[in-house]
């Protein structure tokens, strides 16, 4: 049966993380989002914006995590990652990189070093993921989702192509292991390009457009930038492009555990936010230089 639309929405104003995402929040946006986007925490959406060359760093210094997993999804432009586990890498188009911070990890995220000289677009998205208290103290580990490693399938006659970033469609597994199930699909639709999209009745589901407009759950079109949050009413998204579209479809088993935010930890208490922020002072996740 075909999900129906609980809400659609656009993110906050844009607001500067480091100085090379120019980025719109998403959620935690609206009550008790936390519960109807679990697993997914939160979405920082750099819609495509062009920066001019630069001989210095731009992006955002050594900075701590720990207690869930972030995800970078690019569209245009390429970033680099460094982090206190040893990983690194760059995620350029079509590419996203899975991060689990786990027990803690420092790490930073710059544009890649010949972007940032060339300059150019930057469209990308970043996903915190959540983990459950048996993992939040997971070591820290790095999964480099290259263009050949997504799993790729044509849908409706060729009209589409659903890139699996992790999870599944149908058959189709993606790349990225995760701690507890997530989907993430990232959709390329021509115009009247058609897909249905399984997903579990208990999955909290959305859709974010970010090129085109694409018409799901019964509704009008919603247009790039537009969020869509699907009741939990059934087990398929049925979405339908108007123009030369992308977007991203997200659906995961929520985790039905409390949990408290404070800055870079999620942790289930407030007694181990505290604990991480005593640990980050004492130096115990590690050492990086920006
Ligand atoms: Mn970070």
């Amino acid at each position: 049966m075909e999900r129906s639309i609980e809400t659609v929405f656009r993110g906050s104003p844009e607001h500067w993380v480091g100085n090379g995402f120019h980025v719109s929040n998403y959620f935690p946006s609206a009550t008790d989002f936390e519960k109807r986007m679990s697993p997914f925490f939160l979405l920082d959406y750099q819609k495509p914006e062009r920066y001019a060359p630069t001989a210095r760093k731009r992006g955002v210094g050594t900075h701590p995590h720990r207690g869930f997993e972030t995800v970078t999804v690019a569209y245009q432009g390429s970033i680099a990652h460094r982090d206190s586990a040893g990983h690194g890498g760059i995620i350029g188009p079509g590419e996203a990189q899975w991060m689990t911070a786990g027990a803690g990890v420092l790490h930073n995220e710059y544009h890649e070093e010949s972007f940032a000289k060339a300059g150019g677009v930057l469209h990308m998205i970043q996903i915190w993921v959540n983990l459950p208290r048996r993992h939040k103290r997971t070591p820290a580990k790095y999964q480099d989702i290259t263009r050949e490693a997504v799993a790729e399938t044509p849908v409706d006659g060729g009209k589409g192509l659903v890139r699996v970033l992790s999870g599944a469609y149908e058959d189709l597994k993606g790349p990225a292991s995760t701690f507890t199930p997530a989907h993430m699909l990232d959709l390329r639709l021509k115009p009247g390009a058609r897909v249905r999209l399984p997903t579990p009745k208990d999955y909290n589901t959305a859709l974010l457009v970010l090129q085109g407009r694409v018409k799901a759950g019964g509704r009008k079109a919603a247009e790039a930038g537009e969020f869509i949050l699907f009741k939990n009413d059934g087990d398929e998204v049925h979405a339908e492009a108007l123009d030369d579209s992308i977007a991203l479809f997200l659906s995961g088993a929520p985790i039905e555990e409390p949990l408290v935010h404070y800055g870079p930890f999620v942790m289930n208490t407030v007694d181990e936010i505290n604990e991480a922020i005593e640990d980050f002072n004492a130096g115990k996740f590690g050492s990086l230089k920006d």
